[in-house]
């Protein structure tokens, strides 16, 4: 059956990035799917994070699922490094894996910066974890921005070499021709990039340094009005026609969020108000980011009062994530011809 995996990394603020391109996403697939939501810690320490602020992000990331809407009970919420499958897989994945399709990725590129000799090991592995993180449970499906569809091919690319290299263990071990599915991204959604506030060709990320490149789910009004005042835009009045944005990165960003918050389409909202001024369409933005977020922000900050409930949630579905891995990984051990416990 369909089951969906995905994953949040708590490296900061989550912003209106990482809500419309992957949570509201996450929330709509529970009618449809067996849902697998993890909050990925040890993708985290892929560069460094200070343990008092991970631990207090780990738990944030958690709150911001549950407050959207996702259900920890129905569905599986949990953190990565409560279920060691995903470490021991990956380690298989790095075996199978090669240095070249890491050194490919244009993640570790833009993350390692001009001194890649520095970068943390794990960072250039981090395709790998994540791969296991999705075949550690056969997930068919998952929901992504973006940015991630490179990572995801490469998933494909390391599931298939698995069944390749190891197809006649595979098959004396009874598991078929293939043992695990070819994952299929899924890159829908209100909007699969935001981009930042301050540089229209970037995207919003949370570990981009400044504040005001992003609208972080915890704003209060005033922060969110703030932000999308100074928000970088170009000195022309906003166009009639979808066409008119070609060239305008931030005019389309701005129209963009207007559109995924709003559900309309970004026709329909420059039908509404292609011809005035930034000045006039910023304040009705900022307006409904309010009424959108407000609620999702207040809900955060009441579970995360409770530090020690959401604790529980996370361990509660650690169980249960780790039930449907250790089955897998068991096989995988097999497949490659390690000896186990039995
Ligand atoms: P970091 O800068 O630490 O990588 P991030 O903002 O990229 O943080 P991730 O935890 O890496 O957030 O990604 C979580 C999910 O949010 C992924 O599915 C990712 O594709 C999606 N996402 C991240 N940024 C955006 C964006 N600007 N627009 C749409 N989706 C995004
Ligand atoms: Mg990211």
């Amino acid at each position: 059956q369909p089951r969906v995996f995905s994953g949040v990394q708590p490296t900061g603020n989550l912003h209106l990035g990482n809500y419309l391109g992957a949570i509201v996403n996450f929330v709509a697939l529970q009618q449809s799917h067996d849902c697998i939501y993890c909050v990925v810690d040890m993708h985290a320490i892929t560069v460094w994070q200070d343990p008092k602020e991970l631990s207090r992000q780990i738990r944030e990331v958690t709150a911001a699922f549950v407050a959207a809407g996702i259900d920890p009970v129905k569905h599986i919420v949990f953190n990565q490094s409560q279920v060691s499958a995903h470490a021991e897989l990956a380690w298989i994945f790095n075996c199978v894996a090669r240095i070249g399709w890491m050194n490919r990725m244009t993640q570790f590129k833009d993350k390692a910066g001009k001194d890649k000799e520095n970068a943390s090991l794990g960072l250039l592995a981090y395709p790998s974890l994540m791969a296991a993180d999705i075949l550690a449970y056969k997930a068919t499906h998952v929901p992504v921005g973006e940015d991630q569809k490179q990572h995801l091919e490469l998933t494909r690319d390391i599931a298939q070499k698995f069944n390749n290299d190891y197809a006649e263990s595979i098959a004396e071990h009874g598991f078929g021709d293939a043992f695990f599915p070819l994952t299929e991204p899924l890159i829908t959604g209100p909007a699969t990039r935001i981009m930042s506030l301050r540089d229209g060709t970037k995207k919003m990320s949370k570990s981009d340094p400044s504040d005001y490149s992003r609208i972080n789910l915890t704003d209060d009004a005033e922060a969110i009005a703030t932000k999308i005042r100074k928000a970088k835009t170009d000195a022309d009045a906003l166009p009639g026609e979808t066409d008119g944005l070609k060239g305008r990165p931030e005019a389309d960003n701005l129209v963009g969020i207007y559109a995924a918050l709003s559900g309309l389409s970004k026709q329909d909202v420059l039908n509404q108000f292609g011809g005035q001024q930034f000045s006039a369409f910023k304040p009705a933005l900022a307006d409904l980011a309010v009424e959108k977020l407000g609620p999702i922000g207040a809900e955060m900050r009441r579970l995360m009062a409770d530090p020690g409930h959401i604790d529980q949630i996370l361990a509660n579905g650690a169980l249960r994530a780790d039930a449907i891995a250790r089955p897998i990984l068991d096989g995988v051990k097999d497949v490659v011809g390690f000896i186990r416990r039995k």
